[in-house]
């Protein structure tokens, strides 16, 4: 239906001398250059009745309609053919739509709902950037354009970019005077490949807008219909941003002896998903930046700004950088990723060994309860006593401070002494689970160069090979051995345990972690996380390092330790009925082996009393909101870290009603580092990414372990030389997690970008998730795999 009139103009008398003028007038008709043709007009009109004379409007060559005829006349010529040529082949095998860093999730179905800001130019570096438009001998746009599309590249990560540029469109003197919508768009497609130095992308930016201009005359509006390409109804056919320079002023509407001044209508509406404007202004350069207020948030508008300014200050100081090492962080925010952000240190206790805090409790509370596990139990001392006759035995086998020895003994007090025996003695534990296909067990085995295994008699066959079998459970060897500490061997710095991450196939790499990591970990994680003694619940094989977040605080800080059998950890009803038995404090549990045991009836007794510690894989606000409907008393904190830099590196209280959930994954935002550690978003060229931006998660202080077992190689292309200044420590652990800051310095976790999944709490390769999940028929019913949504650049989420 067309429904007129398409103009419409009011008076609206405010006061006998006071008057708004209002022009309503659709862009179907007009757009900014008609504005001005129109302004001019009604002042001369008004002018010439007032002085009472003609006016000297001079009469119109052409009308709309004969550049109408004209046009479509053109469209038949052959050698308009030649435009849509140019742009086919241009645009064929266009890249993906850009992934701009977005607050929201993207509705199905695009909106042109719009927010903007307009902010003050420094005169003085409009003109340092016309300097350097003369020395390439390009002009201001171009210059402009190749620094809005480095801004885009860092946004995205994108290198085949295409920017929405608009043109007048009134290159013949005959139509410059007309009314009329003559606007077009051009699509500046750049490839930024190669890392070029800002120069040369000039360069290729000339080119393209050179180009481009000659070939202007292409309708857009035509041109996606002649490109025939599918269209997603939530995001534009091919650009969804775009960039102008008005080098101008916009001509007002004033009369004489009328004081005048133009009033701001905005009609909040943004037909692309971010459009950047430099204008000229009376009163000097803006930048205006405009963004879809469906996929933004207001703040990120001044983000934008920040990043831009800064961006064209660096071009400035240095156009030969090259383009992913121009500055997009202006200082301030730099000093707030780097330290503000990362203001953790504190005065821990490190130099010393993981069982010295053991041994300090047991002389605190020696007849107190420390581990329980199927009815039975020992006490602290119970427990250190038998572990000192193991490690004065292991002292004989010539276990000596950096040994490795291998514990394969399912949960039980055997276990605990076994790992402390271990420790004692001045070794390490190696955990492997009884239940591995004998083959990895023997990889593992030699692999690590193990000599010595403690074990239990149960799985003597895994071993009928080898020699150096400890058998926990025949206390003849080592029962006769002294019951006092054996007095330390190890020091901090010495290796307190290794473990094998990685799933079933693939080969798994050794983590090396040494006793001044791991006591880093436990001070930090019973100060942050605010534990304090109680019971607590281990459900997860040792194998997995989230056990240490429950084995060492509770024998720290002098509580009880209940080890659940395997089988036991997967059924709702032996669970419920032991924790009624046995209340439970502080829980440690993985978030998909949580879920699965409260879809059980009457499993929200599983929840322990007062903390509840979710680790080891993605969090969705679901379970927490499943959580706190059962129990809304219980404390429910995210534990976020790779076992390579000891157990946890984050961690947070989820409060459900304050906090936001990830606004794009939905997930619980990662917390705050833990005490001397740091954690930093970097981009695949070790730059901080800006705030908003996905990034790599990476990782520094003291949670770094010693890096892989005999791969020297490996551990240093991840344990990388810290690029950042104030960093502490010196090395970086480069997780493989993408993540992006929200404005309160919180990380949204984004999945991995090796398409990693974690299951039961082994990483495994995308490739392998069929066969895992054959293995585990339980499992798979409890896993949702969500396919790669571009946005996230997550490429794989098990929950
Ligand atoms: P692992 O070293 O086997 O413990 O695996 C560590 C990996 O698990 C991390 O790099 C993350 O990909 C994932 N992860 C651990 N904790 C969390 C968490 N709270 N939220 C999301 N992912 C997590
Ligand atoms: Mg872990």
């Amino acid at each position: 239906m067309v429904k007129g009139p398409l103009l419409k103009s009011y008076l609206l008398r405010l006061q006998a001398n006071e008057h708004i003028v209002l022009i309503v007038i659709h862009h179907i008709i007009s757009d900014g250059w008609s504005r001005s043709n129109l302004c001019k007009e009604l002042r001369e009109t008004y002018s010439a009745l007032i002085e009472d004379r003609e006016n000297s409007i001079p009469p119109l060559k052409l009308q709309i309609s004969d550049y109408t005829n004209w046009q479509e006349e053109r469209f038949k010529n052959p050698d308009f053919q030649k435009h849509l040529d140019y742009w086919k082949k241009k645009l064929s095998d266009a890249p993906d739509p850009i992934n701009l860093p977005l607050d929201f999730k993207r509705p199905k179905f695009e909106s042109n709902k719009g927010e903007k800001m307009i902010f003050d130019i420094d005169p003085s570096l409009i003109e340092k950037l016309r300097t350097v438009a003369t020395k390439e001998g390009a002009t201001l746009f171009m210059i402009l354009l190749a620094a809005y599309k480095v801004l885009l590249n860092r946004y995205s990560g994108q290198e085949d970019l295409i920017v929405g540029v608009p043109i007048a469109n009134r290159n013949r003197s005959e139509i410059e005077n007309l009314i009329g919508c003559f606007i077009n768009s051009l699509a500046l497609r750049t490839d930024l490949s190669g890392n070029p130095t800002f120069r040369e992308l000039v360069g290729r930016i000339k080119k393209t807008s050179v180009e481009a201009y000659a070939h202007q005359e292409m309708p857009y509006e035509r041109l996606v219909t002649e490109l025939e390409i599918s269209r997603d109804p939530s995001r534009s056919p091919i650009f969804q941003t775009t960039f102008a320079l008005q080098d101008f002023p916009e001509v007002k509407l004033t009369f004489p002896g009328v004081e005048s001044k133009s009033l701001s209508v905005y009609l909040h509406r943004c037909a692309v998903e971010l459009d950047l404007t430099v204008e000229r202004h009376a009163d000097g350069w803006k930048t205006r930046i405009e963004i879809n207020s469906d996929l933004f948030d207001q703040a990120r508008i001044q983000w934008i700004h920040s990043h831009w300014t800064r961006l064209l200050e660096s071009i400035v100081e240095n156009p030969d950088e090259r383009i992913s090492d121009l500055d997009l962080i202006s200082s301030k925010e730099r000093h707030q990723q780097e330290s503000v952000w990362n203001d953790t240190e504190r005065a821990y206790p490190l130099e010393g060994t993981i069982h010295g805090l053991f041994e300090l409790q047991v002389a605190r509370t020696p007849e107190a309860i420390a581990v329980m596990c199927r009815g039975e139990h020992l006490s602290y001392s119970e427990l250190n006593c038998r572990a000192n006759r193991l490690a004065h035995y292991l002292q004989k086998l010539g276990i000596i401070p950096d040994t490795l020895v291998a514990l394969c003994i399912d949960r039980s007090l055997e276990m605990m002494v076994g790992l402390l025996g271990i420790l004692k003695a001045g070794g390490a534990y190696v955990p492997l689970d009884s239940g591995s296909p004998a083959k990895r067990i023997e990889f593992l085995l030699g692999d690590a160069g193990i000599e010595t295994v403690v074990t239990v008699r149960e799985h003597a066959s895994l071993f009928s090979d080898r020699t150096g079998i400890v058998f926990i459970d025949e206390e003849g060897d080592w029962s006769g051995m002294p019951s006092a500490d054996p007095g330390p061997t190890s020091d901090c710095n010495n290796l307190a345990y290794a473990l094998y991450t990685s799933g079933s196939t693939g080969r798994p790499k050794c983590v090396l972690v040494e006793h001044r990591q791991i006591r880093n970990y436990v001070h930090a994680v019973c100060d942050y996380g605010e534990l304090c003694a109680g019971s607590f619940a281990m459900m997860q094989s040792l194998s997995v390092d989230t056990c240490q977040t429950v084995i060492f605080p509770a024998l720290h800080l002098g509580g009880v330790l209940h080890l659940i059998p395997w089988e036991d950890s997967l059924n709702p009803n032996t669970l419920v009925s032991y924790f009624e038995k046995h209340p439970i404090d502080i829980l440690k549990i993985a978030p998909a082996h949580l879920s699965a045991l409260l879809a059980a009836d009457n499993s929200e007794l599983i929840l322990p009393k007062q903390q509840l510690l979710l680790g080891g894989e993605r969090l969705s606000r679901s379970l927490i909101e499943k959580i706190k409907s059962f129990r809304p008393s219980c404390r429910v904190w995210n534990h976020y870290g790779p076992t390579e830099t000891t157990v946890g590196v984050m961690v947070e209280e989820v409060l459900i009603d304050e906090k936001p959930v990830g606004k794009i994954s939905a997930s619980i935002p990662l917390g705050r580092p833990l005490g001397n550690v740091s954690v930093h978003l970097l981009d695949t060229k070790s730059n901080l990414v800006p705030i908003g931006v996905v990034g790599e998660i990476c990782i520094g202080g003291e949670a770094l372990s010693r890096g892989y077992l005999n791969d020297k190689d490996l551990t240093e292309s991840v344990f990388i030389p810290s690029p950042i200044a104030s960093s502490s420590g010196d090395k970086l652990y480069r997780t493989g997690d993408l993540g992006r800051r929200f404005a309160d310095g919180t990380i949204e976790y984004l999945g991995r970008s090796d398409g990693q999944v974690k299951i039961l709490g082994t990483r495994i390769e995308l490739g392998e998730i069929e066969s895992v999940l054959g293995e585990h028929p339980a499992v798979a019913n409890q896993v949702a795999i969500v396919r790669n949504n571009k946005e996230d650049r997550s490429r794989l989420v098990a929950y």
